[in-house]
């Protein structure tokens, strides 16, 4: 039977440009209407920041599609500059600002899908209107054109489209000052995985203070929460993103607790004829199964794909998110798939941390690099609770495998026998992927014990010692204050001068350490491994403290 049902989807980007398409493909006979309140539709909003600083040169690139190219391949009726001001549910019928005319009118729908977005977050200081933000084509002509006449900006927030902006612009030439509130760099990684993004920044050139806010903005300058004032002849707000369910709400839809709109795992809202896609609305959470908001682009179109689905009579549910994303920052990039130590912490989630420094690919292999990687573990029963990896390369297909063996429910021990490709330019025999799981199964099962760098401080109050065994050489380039140096090879000699107290091991990266560690044990000298060595402790807040500790010793030696 021919299907002559009206459909109009509200925004032509992620979501609503996915459902058009899929809707068409499916039915030859719906009439398929596109409203866009900005002058474009199925743009690279993903893509906006590489404009900024001509590493997407040609603007155009990011036009993906036109209304003329979506009419003539999917014969979609796309209206751009068209607002939809209101929903009456009960004659399902929408209020359209025509924007190049000023003039309302009304159109009638049979199914109607939501695809509005989110809307960025613009902080309530004096000047904030002096700010620019980045979502759409027009944001980006407005933001180069000022970028034409600047030397100085300030980006305010450190998250993703942060830390893009902040990129950007410095390559653009600008002086770049990146403000951040909280303590670290990209919330969605542990303070210790962000560290190397906050060094790559400064090595870079550009300005990092964290744990500050911009309390003013005037022309030329930006005034920070301690009153320094710092030069910006252009203000970038990127502190997040709001669900935009004004539309929903108005018309009386119902909105999560996040404040997204509220949908089933078909994505249809509480009115059968009203489904609501992408960033504006709320998704489950893959751990919890709670509500939560997770504003990336593969769910939108993954949402806006089942939504033409279910308006098609073929439903099929979209699983709940786990929001694996990516970055990348000059030279390094950061991934992170599912929970952090952060969030496990703070929902009280029992885990088993793993750092680990691998090599991109074989080290004999030229240009071999160390990247980071930590999986979250849940002890009980070995699931994947979360993973982040940063580094130059190799992080985006280490934790893609990771986030597919989430979503296929294996456990970290099952990574041990992923038959992932190898080469030496591409990995390793034993790839990081599998290094991870058997360091899992040897903490799972109990064959070594290992500690957080979190807990050294209350082990060395329990009278536990730090031994470094990495060599003299090492040790002496830097180690973690109070350590005793005894290097791997020498273990087996000293074993009695050992004797007395229990040891919690460290070398660069955790290798050298869980050999000593097996060793003393096995000659019952009670040890631990410290997790990730030398290289992950160095990057935590407690080794920020140490040294502004050693720091301020130095000052006031050579001062008295
Ligand atoms: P959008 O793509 O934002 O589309 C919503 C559209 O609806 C807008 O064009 C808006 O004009 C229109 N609209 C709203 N209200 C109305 C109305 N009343 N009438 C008519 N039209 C209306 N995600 C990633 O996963 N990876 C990335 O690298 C990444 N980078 C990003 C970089 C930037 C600068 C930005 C802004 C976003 C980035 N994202 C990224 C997020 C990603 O773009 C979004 O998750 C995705 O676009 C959401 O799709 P959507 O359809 O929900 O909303």
């Amino acid at each position: 039977m021919t299907d002559t049902k009206t459909v109009v989807i509200i925004g032509g980007v992620a979501g609503g440009a996915s459902a058009a398409a899929r809707l068409r493909r499916l039915s030859e006979s719906m009439e398929i209407i596109v409203l866009e309140r900005s002058g474009y539709v199925s743009f690279a909003n993903c893509g906006l920041p590489y404009h900024l600083s001509a590493t997407i040169a040609d603007r155009g690139d990011l036009l993906l599609q036109t209304p003329e190219s979506l009419r003539e391949r999917f014969r979609l009726d796309v209206r751009v500059r068209n607002e939809v001001t209101a929903i009456n549910r009960n004659e399902r019928t929408l209020v359209v600002r025509d924007l190049a005319t000023g003039v309302d009118y009304e159109l009638h729908y049979d199914a109607l899908v939501l695809s509005p977005g989110a809307a960025p977050i613009v902080p309530p200081i004096p000047g904030a209107e002096r700010g620019l933000v980045l979502r759409d084509i027009e944001d980006l002509d407005r933001m180069v054109s000022e970028v034409r006449k600047a030397q100085s900006v300030v980006v305010v927030g450190g998250g993703f489209i942060g830390l893009e902006a902040a990129e950007n612009l410095k390559e653009a030439g600008l002086d770049v000052t990146l403000v951040e509130l909280g303590d670290q760099l990209l919330a969605p990684l542990d303070p210790e995985m962000a560290k190397p993004l906050e060094r790559e920044l400064r090595r870079h050139g550009v300005a990092v203070e964290l744990g500050h806010s911009v309390a003013e903005i005037e022309v030329g300058t930006a005034t920070l929460d301690d009153g320094r004032v710092i030069a910006a002849d252009l203000v970038v707000f990127a502190i997040g993103v709001r669900p935009d369910g004004r539309l929903a709400a108005d018309a009386g839809l119902r909105l999560g607790p996040t404040g997204g709109i509220a949908v089933d795992d078909e994505q249809r809202t509480e009115d059968p004829a009203i489904w609501a896609v992408g960033d504006a609305v709320e998704k489950i959470d893959m751990l919890d199964g709670n509500a939560t908001l997770t504003p990336l682009a593969n769910i939108a179109n993954r949402q806006g794909r089942r939504a033409a689905d279910s308006i098609a009579g073929i439903p099929r549910k979209v699983l709940a998110s786990q929001g694996t994303a990516i970055v990348k920052v000059f030279g390094k990039s950061a991934a992170a798939t599912g929970w952090n130590e952060k969030r496990l912490l703070a929902a009280g989630r029992d885990f088993l941390a793993i750092h680990t420094h691998p090599n991109d690919h074989a080290a004999y292999y030229p240009g071999a690099q160390t990247f980071a990687i930590k999986l979250l573990v849940d002890p009980a029963d070995g699931a994947i609770l979360g993973a982040q990896a940063v580094g130059a390369e190799g992080v985006d297909k280490r934790i893609d495998v990771i986030a597919t063996a989430m979503r296929a429910g294996l456990t970290a021990t099952d990574l041990i026998d992923l038959e992932l490709a190898y080469a030496p330019p591409f990995g390793s025999a034993k790839d990081p992927i599998n290094q991870l799981g058997y360091i899992a199964e040897n903490r799972l099962s109990g064959l070594s014990d290992s500690a957080d760098w979190s807990e050294i401080e209350q082990l060395q109050k329990d009278g536990w010692k730090l031994l470094d065994v990495r060599t003299q050489e090492e040790f002496v380039e830097g180690s973690i204050p109070g350590a005793l140096n005894a290097p791997l090879d020498e273990i087996r000699a000293e074993i009695e001068d050992l004797r007395g107290y229990d040891y919690l091991v460290y070398c660069a990266v955790g290798q050298r350490a869980h050999v000593a560690t097996q060793l003393l044990n096995a000659h019952g000298v009670k040890a631990k491994n410290l997790d990730g060595g030398w290289t992950t402790w160095r990057n935590t807040p407690a080794a920020q403290t140490a040294s502004r500790a050693a720091r301020d010793a130095l000052v006031g030696a050579t001062s008295s």
